[in-house]
């Protein structure tokens, strides 16, 4: 399974990459995490990052193309993945293409602006291996430690509410026309955000016949 997850920011692609991901016994890619590691790491690629990321733009497609084809060329990727938060613009879905990545869906996960814009405010992130969480949705065992791991829960930077805006904005403008990209391939299906994780997983599951 070769699966893209598509949706706003904070519409809960994280939370299903990682639940999908054990289902499927395939590895997640997501940008967003690798970028975040780059960055605490003072990495190359971290310092060119920082200033998009900290003010929730895009990443350069070129940055991205580049570290998605790296992380794709690695042996566990071999019998499938899930791409999540890449790619985000037309240009880096025909890159994927360009080199040859197929896809056998891009699942859209639906969700208003104003649902997003009260879920981020709760957004918990692990300092250490950035799983999320959420204070009422979804929260740790124990309050500000991460199940996983025991590392500190943070608020990331980019989940202040105007960065928050501005994402949306860039989501709309940038991202969301890879849902017709993905249509006229026969690619994309569409899966409404239900009240809870696991309902919104069961959709996926059904849509994506699991
Ligand atoms: P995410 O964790 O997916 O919400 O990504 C956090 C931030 O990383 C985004 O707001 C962008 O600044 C950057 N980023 C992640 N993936 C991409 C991508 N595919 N293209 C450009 N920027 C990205």
């Amino acid at each position: 399974m070769k699966l893209i997850l598509l949706g706003a920011p904070g519409a809960g692609k994280g939370t299903q990459a990682e639940i999908l991901s054990r289902k499927c016994g395939i590895p997640t890619i997501s940008t967003g995490n690798i970028l975040r590691a780059a960055m605490k790491n003072g990495t190359p690629v971290g310092l060119k990052a920082k200033e998009y990321v900290e003010s929730g733009k895009l990443v350069p497609d070129d940055v991205i193309i580049g570290i998605v084809r790296e992380r794709l060329a690695e042996d566990d990727c071999k019998n499938g993945y899930i791409l999540d938060g890449m790619p985000r613009t037309i240009p880096q879905a025909q890159a994927l293409e360009d080199v040859g990545i197929e896809v056998d869906a891009a699942l859209s996960i639906e969700i208003s602006d104003e649902v997003i814009i009260e879920r981020m405010a709760g957004r918990r992130t692990c300092k250490d291996c950035s799983a999320t969480y959420h204070v009422v949705n979804n929260p740790p065992k124990v309050e500000g430690k991460c199940d996983n791991c025991g590392g500190e829960l943070t608020i990331r930077k980019d989940d202040a509410p105007e960065t928050v805006k501005a994402r949306l904005d860039v989501y709309h403008k940038e991202t969301e026309p890879l849902k017709d990209f993905y249509e006229k391939r026969g690619k994309l299906k569409k899966v409404e955000n239900q009240p809870t994780i696991e309902l919104t997983t069961k959709a996926i599951v059904e849509a994506l016949g699991l």
